[in-house]
């Protein structure tokens, strides 16, 4: 039986590239209701997501809904498109106004990425309970980073796109990388298409030991480099599918940071103890879809 809690009832939607993911509940222990939608075209799909919260509403008191979605999308709440995807490269969807889609619902919503949604549950629930600040870090099909400083998500001009950072290169090491946009950024180097690009192989069959692995770690290394330099996580979670499935990567990830670290600053910190600094998130691959939750809930405060 699930365990009832004061929280708000709420509906959440995580959409991802694949498949959409719609729950109702208050919390982890508490999901109420659980709908999964292939991500198809646009239309039918927001159509088929906003039907199956407006059912729930029908039938329920939800208070809010929350949407955590594949971007880059616009968060900034002064922008004419503001809930619309801009300039994702997924076909079909871009500039296409997410939230508007489930605006005739009357209820509050809250927006915001999947990886920013997948840091507020981890925050709230998960693995970065009582931290001020922390990141989510999915390493995928691509890399996206979440960030919550304060209880917050990173907001500015955007959401923050720190899988595309540029990083220092493992010496010796001249393929170009895989993003179209920046080719050798991290996730030019580091996604599992670009493990695969790299090595003609799909990275859930390339062996352990195969060379590769170095340069996936020192790319990861260098991009928790960056970011632990300049948003000053108390931890970062690291989630995704090429991390999930290779235990042996994320150790030579931590060790790859602290030797980039090298000591410095609130380096030696994390050095003291990385397994407690670059740790799996708690709440595994349901992180999105209770990140969405959290956004409901954050839009009643
Ligand atoms: P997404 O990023 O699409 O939300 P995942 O986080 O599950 O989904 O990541 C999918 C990626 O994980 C695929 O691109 C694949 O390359 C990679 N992957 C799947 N299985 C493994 C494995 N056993 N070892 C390494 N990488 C894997
Ligand atoms: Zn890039």
């Amino acid at each position: 039986m699930p365990t009832r809690t004061d929280a708000p009832l709420c509906a959440g939607v995580e959409l991802g590239g694949t498949k959409c993911i719609c729950v109702l509940g208050t919390g982890p222990e508490d999901i109420r209701a659980e709908v999964r939608v292939e991500t198809r075209a646009p239309a039918g799909t927001l159509a088929a997501l906003a039907r199956t919260v407006s059912q729930w509403c029908a039938g329920h008191p939800v208070r809010a809904l929350g949407i955590a979605s594949f971007g880059p999308a616009d968060l900034d709440p002064r922008s004419a498109h503001y809930g619309s995807l801009v300039g994702t490269p997924k076909p079909g969807w871009d500039a296409i106004p997410i939230v508007a889609a489930f605006r005739p619902l009357g209820i509050p919503i809250g927006f915001d990425t999947d990886v920013n949604a997948a840091a507020l549950a981890e925050g709230q629930w998960g693995g970065a309970r009582g931290l001020d600040a922390f990141a989510y870090v999915t390493v995928g099909t691509g890399i996206g980073a979440g960030s919550v400083v304060g209880g917050h998500s990173l907001r500015g001009l955007s959401h923050g796109e720190a899988g595309h950072m540029r990083i220092a290169r493992l010496a010796g090491d001249t393929w170009p990388g895989s993003c179209p946009f920046h080719g050798d950024c991290a996730e030019g180097l580091a996604s599992g298409p670009a493990i695969q690009a790299r090595t003609g192989m799909p990275a859930a069959t390339l062996p352990a030991e195969h060379p590769a692995w170095d340069a996936v770690a020192h790319a990861l290394g260098g991009l928790f480099h960056n970011l632990v330099l300049a948003t000053v996580p108390e931890r970062i979670l690291v989630g995704g599918g090429v991390v999930a499935h290779q235990p042996q990567l994320l150790p030579r990830v931590r060790t790859a940071l602290v030797r980039s670290l090298n000591g410095y600053a609130h380096g030696a910190r994390i050095a003291r103890a990385p397994e407690q600094f670059l740790c799996p998130p708690q709440l595994g691959e349901r992180a999105g879809s209770l990140g969405a939750i959290a956004l409901a809930q954050r839009t009643l405060r």
